[in-house]
């Protein structure tokens, strides 16, 4: 079973508290999202393999190290993975970009996908999906399906909250793929929203209600 890493920076802890907040406003609340995404950008990609090239500072020449080998795609699940996107491309500003539309049927809670598009050679990148919410996991789930389908090898899963159940959901379908979160909060209420959570992320962002 892959890791959870629960990113406890006081800085992200900070700022998640911020978004939590019923009263912040949706341009504070995309201003943080976009802040707490290079954060945990900076976090996920730890592990890039790197190489050394000669180049020449203005001094002397040297061996400087260089991002190696594969190269990274970020999969936005809409709409509110846009949020996470954006944050993650300011530091990543190479990284080729992938869109999965799914939206959840507010009865069933069952993933509907509407959109597909990821770059060609995605096999061969490593592969951050994001989603700010992990609620019950049925969004999560069918986007790494549908990733690993077209071909994806190596995924991550970045979120911002994630719920136990949507952890647990996640891990039984997709046991290698590792989960990063800021935080895991404590369950689910009855319309699948997470607890004590921060409301709906899409509608926050965007100031949609
Ligand atoms: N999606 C959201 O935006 N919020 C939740 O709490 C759960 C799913």
């Amino acid at each position: 079973m892959a890791a959870v890493t629960v990113i406890d920076h006081p800085l992200v802890q900070h700022k998640l508290t911020l978004m939590r907040r019923a009263e912040t406003t949706a341009a504070d609340f995309r201003a943080l999202l976009r802040e707490i995404s290079m954060l945990l950008a900076y976090e996920v990609t730890r592990d890039l393999p790197l190489t050394t090239v000669p180049i020449a500072t203005p001094l002397a020449p040297m061996q400087a190290p260089q991002l190696a080998g594969k190269k990274t795609v970020i999969v936005s699940i809409m709409r509110a993975g846009e949020g996470i996107l954006s944050g993650m491309l300011e530091l990543i500003p190479l990284a080729r970009v992938g869109h999965i539309g799914i939206y959840r049927d507010p009865k069933t809670h069952v993933a509907v996908e509407y959109y597909f598009k990821v770059p060609d050679d995605i096999a061969e990148r490593q592969t951050l999906v994001v989603d700010p919410m992990l609620a019950t996991g049925n969004s999560a789930v069918a986007a790494l399906t549908r990733l690993k389908a077209a071909g994806a090898q190596s995924c991550k899963y970045v979120c911002l909250l994630a719920a136990p159940e949507g952890i647990q959901h996640v891990q039984e379908a997709h046991p290698e793929v590792p989960i990063y979160t800021a935080a895991i909060d404590e369950r689910l209420n009855d319309h699948g929203y997470i607890l004590p959570g921060l409301g709906d992320a899409g509608d926050r962002l965007f100031g949609t209600k």
